[in-house]
């Protein structure tokens, strides 16, 4: 039994980054492409986006003097770099990966449309979205948000290195408690930093179901996907 059929699994930059301080940890992407092969094996339908706070944010960079629509740019170029990271470490743990670009750019990656997309899921491809939506002042949790929606996902899973959404930052409270389910108007009342506003709108608006779970042990994707309550799921 899976749990989900087609899933769009969100992956921050900077879990890339392992135990560095900056870029890619190859044992990290590794353990990732294992992971999403695992699942990839088991019939789910796996689309990725990928972030890129491992290499630059348009907001810190804008912090420094750079012109915010540049940065957020680069930002995106940088979600491109992730993506050819994760595609080639797909290819070595033999999964088949096609990278589609929300910026024109061949021969990096393919432009996206929903129709490539779906032929890819459908044939047992991995597709990976990069360069988030293609616009500034957006993040790769609103691009998620948004690539989830078109493929029509049954569930947008945001692998993290916590174990789900808790009343506080469980890594500065330690009395704060976790939740098994929970709404995006309580997301919203409590001010709870899950994704950005935008993202968290777009899915509340569309009614795509958010599962926050630890990626970073490996065999957790495989739990979700099992059907086993390792995070948090928020819904309506
Ligand atoms: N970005 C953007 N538009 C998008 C997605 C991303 O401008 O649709 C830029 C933005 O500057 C962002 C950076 O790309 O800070 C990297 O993405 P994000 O911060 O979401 O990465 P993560 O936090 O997941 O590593």
């Amino acid at each position: 039994m899976i749990a989900y059929k087609r899933i769009l699994l969100k992956l921050s930059g900077e879990s890339l980054m392992g135990e560095r301080q900056y870029g890619i940890d190859e044992n990290r992407l590794a353990q990732y492409a294992s992971q999403i092969k695992e699942v990839a094996d088991m019939g789910v339908q796996v689309a990725i986006v990928i972030g890129g706070g491992n290499i630059f944010r348009g907001l810190s960079g804008a912090s420094k003097g750079f012109d915010r629509v540049k940065g957020d740019q680069m930002g995106m170029l940088a979600t491109v770099i992730n993506s050819l990271a994760l595609s080639s470490a797909l290819e070595a743990v033999g999964a088949q990966p096609r990278v589609l670009t929300a910026v024109r750019m061949e021969p990096i990656g393919e432009f996206y449309s929903k129709q490539k997309a779906l032929e890819s899921l459908k044939a047992g491809e991995i597709v990976i979205f990069s360069a988030g939506t293609g616009c500034p002042y957006f993040t790769t949790d609103t691009g998620s948000s948004l690539r989830a929606i078109e493929i029509e996902a049954d569930v947008m899973l945001k692998g993290t290195r916590v174990d789900g959404i808790y009343t506080a930052d469980p890594e500065k409270d330690p009395s704060a408690t976790k939740f098994t389910e929970i709404t995006y108007d309580e997301i919203y009342n409590r001010n709870l930093k899950v994704m950005d506003l935008t993202a968290t709108t777009m899915c509340k608006e569309n009614n795509m179901p958010i599962y926050v779970f630890d990626m970073d042990t490996p065999g957790n994707l495989k739990k979700v996907l099992e059907g086993q309550q390792i995070g948090t799921l928020v819904k309506k």
